[in-house]
């Protein structure tokens, strides 16, 4: 029952960030975060094609409070982003890839 009313209040937020066009990701967002990790999942490093169709995985998960925002976003593959569900990253789960968009772009 919190949960629900957290998802609420998240949705409430996020709603209100777009409206007011600040933070909220963006298509163009969408496509640069996706070239940084040159279209491959940022976990197992799958290419996207037709048929693996990248998902916005967030790193802090929009359930526990983290937000709709390019920093908070990695792509990942289906089959990733179900196994991540609702975990924060942590430095042993934090996929390779994330820290070289982070210290080498
Ligand atoms: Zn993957």
């Amino acid at each position: 029952m919190l949960n629900y009313f957290r998802q609420k209040r998240r949705k409430i937020i996020n709603t209100f960030f777009n409206k007011l066009g600040i933070n909220a990701l963006t298509n163009e967002e969408w496509q640069d975060i996706l070239k940084k990790f040159e279209y491959k999942c940022a976990y197992c490093g799958i290419e996207f094609n037709d048929r693996v169709i990248p998902t916005k995985d967030h790193i802090i998960p929009l359930s526990i409070g983290g937000y709709n925002i390019k920093e908070n976003i990695i792509p990942a593959c289906r089959s990733c982003n179900a196994k991540k569900h609702n975990k924060i990253l942590d430095s042993n789960n934090l996929p390779i890839s994330l820290f070289r968009s982070w210290f080498f772009n």
